[in-house]
């Protein structure tokens, strides 16, 4: 019996029939997100994509879901020396890591790519993250930096080396593929990087850098992205240049990288984090050590813009592992028997799962939404959209990875704290999705700049309304309703920040975060519940959108408390994704 089969005949997913999770495929199971595929992807990608994703959905629910377990407790380790006492700095991989990374690289992105001969659509590359990240949160993070040092690589190395390293990131095979990563940390800090002190030397052709960095993960990649400060160079982020150290040096030695430790981590254990000195590392600069303040060429402003594209990896990683977490629980809750019925007859648990699917569509609606948007460079409107919507993807997708994969935890029970479920390890790995490419509070001040420099806020809102203008079902009238006033107390939001003192401004700046994901995530659901209701008449999307709504946008009097039953008579709609009469919407929120 096939994934696809285990529903009646347009009725619910029976989580009842699995025994659990891994062996599934998590593409086909998936309704959501073959619904985003099938809105953000252009028609002529559609059927192609569905077939990769197919495949994709296997291999991620099935042996790298299955590796991932093995990987987590046999992680990489450091071999610093030979056995003559020579510094290697090899980093010993479990071969069923080397047998993960071949398949992530020869059926994920690159070898899709390569096969295709074009690159693929930004949401088809999130549908990639987000499936694989359910299973191996830690190899999306080789993945999702060997992407972004390609891109700087293909922009701003210098034409003597860019093609030959190119060639090996974009190798279509994993034999033969290099591997990249990006050493900005240092011990003084990761989000003031104005504290750098890793110095660059010009010594003839090339630049031989000088310091230490204390996060480097995937570290025994072969191109790394970092920063440092020419000598002479300005004080503070205006004088950081962006470099580019090979492993190896031109004469083909091994280059002046050494691995110090590997760190201890809590989770991502897959893949190596370690801190690391450059001793005269040979380098290649890609940035213009002499550029203007604002400018483009500054080596900190190109190194963003590989950042801004993980932080949209990283949103998609916690989309992934909310996904996973609520599988998880709703296989379990299909099967356990606590007081004489299984648990998701019960009414919290109902609630609970009901929820993690309403903050997961949530969630979803907007990564794939800035998904969509990724390299909009033409349109100015769509850049600046870009813009807030990546923080606010990874404000939303990596707490909302860390609460469900806490609230699967508690829904498996003692079994949930115990190692030998996987939700152990995905809560572990998703305290990782708040703190790297910024942390939270960064994330939120990034909103803030967005909107103070660039007036992304308008972008943002425009989009906004022309959501609530296309919903006109009268299902979601009562629901349009909280989220258009939710949209006009945003101006008091707005006018509030530009009278605030600087530091009233930041103390609210996770405030207006929320305000905004919240407000956005609202209109982005209820302009799907418009177009389900038309093309399908099911209300499904419709309860979704409501209780989001109803819970994020409305103060509820007596804190909810109240006759409201749509999560018990909606829950098997919801979770098992099958179609709603709207008469069994409620009439208001
Ligand atoms: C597993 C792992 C892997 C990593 N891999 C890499 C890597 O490959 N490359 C790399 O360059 N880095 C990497 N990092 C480092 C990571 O990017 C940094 O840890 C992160 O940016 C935060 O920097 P920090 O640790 O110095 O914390 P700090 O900057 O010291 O921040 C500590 C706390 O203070 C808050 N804070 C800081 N400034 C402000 C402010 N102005 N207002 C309000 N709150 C503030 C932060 O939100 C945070 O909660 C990795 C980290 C982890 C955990």
């Amino acid at each position: 019996m096939t994934t696809e089969t285990r529903r009646t005949e347009g009725g619910p997913i029976d989580y009842s029939s699995f025994e659990s999770p891994g062996g599934l495929n998590w593409y086909l199971i998936d309704p959501n997100l073959r619904a985003l595929m099938e809105r953000h992807l252009a028609p002529a990608d559609r059927e192609w994509a569905e077939g990769v994703l197919v495949r994709w959905g296997e291999l991620c629910g099935g042996p790298i879901a299955r590796r991932a377990e093995v990987i987590d407790r046999n992680p990489p380790r450091l071999e610093r020396y030979d056995a003559w006492g020579n510094e290697i700095g090899e980093i010993v991989h479990h071969p069923e890591a080397i047998a993960q990374k071949r398949d992530i690289w020869d059926e994920g992105p690159q070898g899709v790519r390569a096969r295709a001969g074009r690159e693929i659509p930004t949401v088809l590359g999130s549908a990639f993250t987000y499936l694989l990240s359910q299973s191996d949160t830690g190899m999306v993070c080789s993945t999702g930096m060997t992407g972004g040092v390609e891109s700087l690589v293909a922009r701003y190395a210098p034409p003597a080396v860019r093609e030959s390293i190119l060639a090996r990131l974009q190798s279509p095979t994993f034999d033969g593929s290099w591997d990249g990563a990006m050493f900005m940390t240092e011990i003084r800090g990761g989000s003031d990087l104005a504290t750098s002190e890793t110095v660059a030397r010009q010594d003839g052709e090339r630049w031989l850098l000088n310091g230490s960095k204390w996060f480097c993960s995937n570290v025994d990649a072969r191109a790394i992205a970092t920063l440092a400060r020419p000598v002479g160079a300005a004080e503070g982020l205006r004088g950081l240049a962006l470099f580019l150290v090979p492993a190896e040096r031109a004469d083909g030695t091994r280059n002046g990288i050494h691995i110090k430790r590997l760190k201890d981590k809590l989770g991502t254990r897959s893949v190596p984090t370690a801190e690391v000195d450059f001793v005269d590392a040979e380098a290649h600069i890609m940035s213009n050590p002499r550029a203007e303040a604002d400018s483009e060429a500054r080596g900190l402003n190109r190194m963003m813009s590989m950042v801004n594209g993980s932080r949209l990896g990283v949103a998609t990683m916690g989309l992934g592992i909310m996904r996973r977490s609520f599988l998880e629980a709703a296989v379990y809750a299909a099967h356990r028997l606590a007081f004489g019925k299984r648990l998701d007859e019960h009414a919290m648990v109902r609630e609970t799962l009901v929820n993690m699917v309403v903050a997961l569509e949530g969630a979803s609606a907007m990564v794939f939404e800035a998904a969509s948007l990724a390299g909009s460079t033409g349109d100015e409107k769509g850049r600046r959209l870009y813009r807030i919507l990546v923080p606010l993807a990874k404000f939303r997708g990596a707490r909302g990875g860390l609460e469900l994969a806490s609230q699967a935890v508690e829904m498996l029970g003692g079994n949930g704290y115990i190692e030998t479920w996987p939700s152990a390890r995905q809560l572990r790995d998703a305290q990782c999705h708040t703190i790297w490419e910024g942390a939270e509070n960064i994330i939120c001040l990034d909103v803030l700049r967005a909107m103070a420099k660039e007036s992304a806020h308008d972008a943002l809102l425009d989009r906004v309304d022309r959501a609530l203008a296309s919903v006109e079902h009268p299902a979601l009238a009562a629901i349009k309703d909280i989220a258009v006033q939710a949209r006009r107390d945003t101006q008091e939001v707005i006018a509030f920040l530009a009278r605030a003192d600087k530091d009233i401004r930041q103390l609210h700046a996770r405030r207006v975060t929320a305000w905004l994901a919240d407000l956005t995530q609202a209109a982005l659901l209820l302009e799907q519940a418009e177009d389900e209701l038309r093309q399908s008449g099911s209300a499904r999307k419709a309860a979704v959108a409501r209780l989001f709504v109803r819970d994020r946008l409305l103060q509820s009097p007596l804190r909810g408390i109240s006759e409201d039953r749509s999560v018990l008579d909606a829950f098997e709609s919801i979770t098992g994704y099958a179609p709603l009469d709207v008469s069994a919407l409620p009439a208001g929120v």
